[in-house]
């Protein structure tokens, strides 16, 4: 099967009241966990793909592990890029068959990441691939609360027209890289963005309180990014097994490892309500561009 786009996935419903989830994937520890949850909940879902995966595994590597595993799976996935600050990555990420990606201009000054951003759209949109660009700023991993600069709604509009990104990532509380779920969100934020009218992104989930990711995806929050949570989920399974087994092979740890992360994304994928909605997808594999069907 080939990817859909996020925006497939979604079937853009400004009625809806369910997020689709977004859980980073490095390797088949946590690609195969994260594609297990989605057949077992019947899930939607976005694999995405960032530095640490192209560090581990190579860019091209990581994409065609997510291809064969997508292929052979029940389940319907986009593939994402997450946080490219190069453009030039972009474009051979495209090249390569992901069928979404974001640039983060985050941190560049407002004009910069419009002009930066729309060019990345013109890309996506040249390749059928939908595209996320980000306003305000999550802290990176280390960050603290001082360094969220949340999103101004005026900027934001702004920035969705001069753009035309399909998805928007924007700063309400959260921080990147967080090992507890502690934050809290600007909800009353999230009502004035949510009026823009193009689909909004929370990054850095991994550390929000589930009270308010459930109040988010009310207040019109629609994808959510997981990723040291999922991380954290297999460490813990493997350390557990280590306990009990000092002597354990590396293929069993891995797959205990492998099951943290399909328990953990499933618990997401039943939290941001996307479980259940495989069916609800409105998909038309018959729009999706030529290079997408590659291979089918
Ligand atoms: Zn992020």
């Amino acid at each position: 099967m080939p990817f859909y786009t996020m925006n497939e996935l979604l079937a853009i419903d400004p009625a809806a009241d369910w997020c689709i989830g977004h859980f980073n994937v490095h390797n088949y520890t946590t690609l195969g966990g994260v594609i297990r949850a989605a057949e077992e909940t019947r899930s939607p879902a976005i694999l995405a793909l960032g530095a640490q995966a192209y560090r581990h595994i190579g860019m091209e590597n990581i994409i065609a592990l997510c291809r064969s595993a997508a292929e052979q799976s029940s389940g319907k996935f986009a593939l994402h890029v997450d946080h490219a600050r190069d453009l030039k990555l972009i474009g051979k990420a495209l090249r390569l068959g992901v069928s979404s990606v974001m640039f983060d201009g985050s941190s560049l000054p407002f004009k910069d990441n419009i002009r930066m951003t729309r060019e990345m759209v013109q890309m996506a949109h040249d390749y059928g691939a939908s595209a996320e660009g980000e306003v305000g700023e999550v802290p990176m991993p280390g960050g603290s609360r001082d360094d969220i600069m949340y999103t101004d709604p005026d900027q934001a509009a702004e920035f969705a027209e001069k753009t035309g990104v399909d998805f928007l990532a924007v700063s309400l509380g959260s921080i990147h890289g967080m090992k507890t779920s502690s934050m809290d969100l600007d909800q009353e934020l999230l009502k004035k963005l949510r009026s823009i009218g193009v689909p909004l992104v929370l990054h850095g989930a991994s550390g929000v309180t589930e009270d308010a990711i459930r109040k988010a995806t009310r207040n019109g929050l629609r994808k959510i990014n997981i990723n040291t949570a999922l991380k954290g989920a297999a460490v813990s399974r493997i350390r557990e097994r280590l306990a009990q087994d000092p002597d354990c092979d590396l293929l069993p740890l891995l797959e205990s490892g492998r099951e943290g992360v399909r328990a953990l994304a499933a618990h997401y994928m039943e939290l941001f309500g996307s479980a259940g909605r495989l069916e609800g997808c409105r998909v038309s594999e018959n729009t999706l561009p030529e290079h997408m069907l590659q291979g089918e």
